[in-house]
């Protein structure tokens, strides 16, 4: 298993932890072959966000408040691959293609056939086309999370919004 996915499952919502690690186990049970998946960012704070929306080239959209990464409640991923079959995973690959377990199914697809099947969105299904991308929304809209977060309902244990 990948020890930074597994501590990127750790800054998610205490409510989406247990089922992300679900999900993170099935898509290592279901890739068999050179790839292995990773989570590349969860929990994103408003200031980081900002950051990602005012460097050059734009990587995203979305101010500070305006991603469910801001609530701990999106997980962005990675294929990481290893080519020479050396047990290091040393390649990035974001190919939506790739059939690295030759199972006949594209590894990236996979994954997202796991996530959905746990009820979460992905952004490869959006107009703003983002592959690596899916969220879970805990039943509130983007500007319901700020309304709470305006009002600074969070969780005093955990310091996310107390939903
Ligand atoms: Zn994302």
């Amino acid at each position: 298993m990948d020890k930074p996915t597994l501590d990127r499952i750790q800054l998610l919502h205490p409510k989406l932890r247990e089922e992300a690690m679900q999900i993170y186990l099935e898509i290592c049970d279901a890739l068999k072959g050179k790839a292995m998946c990773r989570f590349t960012y969860t929990l994103r704070t408003f200031a980081e966000q900002d950051a990602l929306f005012n460097a050059k080239p734009q990587v995203t959209k979305a101010r500070g408040g305006q991603s469910y990464h801001n609530y701990g409640a999106a997980i962005d991923i990675v294929l990481i691959v290893d080519k020479d079959g050396d047990g290091k995973f040393e390649t990035a690959s974001w190919d939506v293609k790739s059939d690295f377990d030759g199972d006949g199914k594209s590894d990236w697809m996979e994954v997202v056939a796991i996530f959905k099947r746990y009820g979460w969105e992905w952004g490869g299904d959006w107009k703003f086309y983002d592959a690596p991308h899916f969220q879970k929304t805990l039943g509130y809209s983007i500007v319901q999370l700020q309304a709470l977060h305006a009002k600074q309902i969070t969780n005093k244990q955990w310091g996310y919004l107390a939903l």
